[in-house]
């Protein structure tokens, strides 16, 4: 086991977001989180990775209690998010968006890396991070700025960034909203690829074609509680699921 939350409540005044969330990721599975909006997916996130801290209960990342440290000792560690929304650099290209993700867990200076005379380290760095924008499918980009790509190509280069920082486990929040079907094909071919090289994924979506397609398993949350765990094929069976949450997409399509 990757990462393990037991009892993880998060409370906003009289508001409960999280509601003694329970959730255990294997190493090396894509796991979804999927619920209603408003039913605590992001918060989930958000208390996981250090920017909100629970009201309660614990989280364990490789045997370890997290719950107490800060977002970037958390990212050095080998947790990784993305934003829900876009969280780019705009004037930055794309090479310097990712190489911000590198230079969190290097002792070199990010400024000193955009200018002309580099060092062996940022020679290596700007390496790395071109072979990552390669992976993703973005080497066409890599030297446009991130304001000039087109929404899907944005996305990805936030997976992109995401990756620099030599995640352990990648945490997702809706990377394919707002995207086309071939724009989320082409989402799903990628967290499939990361996932062969060892890479474990927590997905946040809402797509749900999607994430049955990608997903090992998948947890659902419905007023911040967990009300279902299983494969994909059991979710879509499930009654509570469907009358909570299919059941409401379906009649508002
Ligand atoms: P989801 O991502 O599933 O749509 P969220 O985690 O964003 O849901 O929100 C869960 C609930 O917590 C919502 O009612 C939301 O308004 C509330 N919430 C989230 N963040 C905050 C915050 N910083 N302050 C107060 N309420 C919040
Ligand atoms: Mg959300």
């Amino acid at each position: 086991m990757i990462l393990e939350t037991n009892n993880l409540t998060m409370k906003f005044g009289g508001l409960t977001a999280l509601s003694n969330v329970s959730l255990k990721i294997n190493k090396g599975e894509i796991r979804g989180l999927i619920g209603p909006n408003g039913s605590g997916k992001t918060t989930f996130l958000n208390v996981v990775t250090g920017f909100y801290k629970a009201t309660s209960g614990s989280v364990n990342f490789n045997g370890a209690d997290i719950s107490k440290e800060l977002p970037h000792t958390i990212a050095n560690k080998g947790l990784v998010r993305t934003f829900q929304n876009i969280n780019l650099f705009p004037h930055m290209t794309a090479l310097e968006n990712v190489l911000t993700g590198s230079f969190c867990r290097s002792k070199d200076n990010f400024l000193l890396s955009i200018l002309p005379r580099k060092t062996q380290e940022e020679k290596r760095m700007t390496a790395e991070a071109e072979n990552i924008l390669l992976f993703v499918g973005l080497e066409k980009e890599i030297h446009s700025k991130a304001c000039n790509l087109p929404y899907g190509k944005q996305r990805l280069l936030e997976i992109a960034r995401a990756l620099a920082s030599n995640p352990e486990i990648l945490l997702l929040d809706e990377p394919v909203a707002g995207m086309n079907e071939q724009e989320s094909l082409s989402v799903a071919e990628l967290l499939q690829k990361l996932q062969k090289t060892g890479l474990t994924i927590l997905l946040i979506e809402h797509h749900m074609r999607f994430v049955m397609s990608v997903c090992d398993g998948l947890t659902v949350l419905n007023s911040g509680a967990v009300i279902a765990k299983g494969t994909p094929e059991e979710i879509q069976n499930n009654d509570e699921v469907i009358a909570v949450y299919l059941g409401k997409r379906h009649k508002k399509c």
